[in-house]
């Protein structure tokens, strides 16, 4: 089961991003964040960093 980020919430800071260990975390055309479920090893670490709790399991 991989994170997704809630777009409501995503504030487009790229915080998460750098996070990442396998590099699943990329901006899309609204300038919000996006996880790809093929990548992500749900580790936890954009719920972590993300200042508005956006990612989530
Ligand atoms: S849970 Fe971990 S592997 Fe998945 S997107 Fe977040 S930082 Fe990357
Ligand atoms: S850290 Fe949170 S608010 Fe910032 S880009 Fe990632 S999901 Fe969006």
């Amino acid at each position: 089961m991989a994170y997704s980020i809630n777009n409501e919430t995503c504030i487009g800071c790229g915080t998460c991003e750098a996070e990442c260990p396998v590099s699943a975390i990329s901006v899309a055309d609204d300038g919000k964040y996006v996880i790809d479920p093929e990548l992500c090893l749900d580790c936890g670490a954009c719920a972590g960093v993300c200042p508005v709790d956006a990612p989530q399991a």
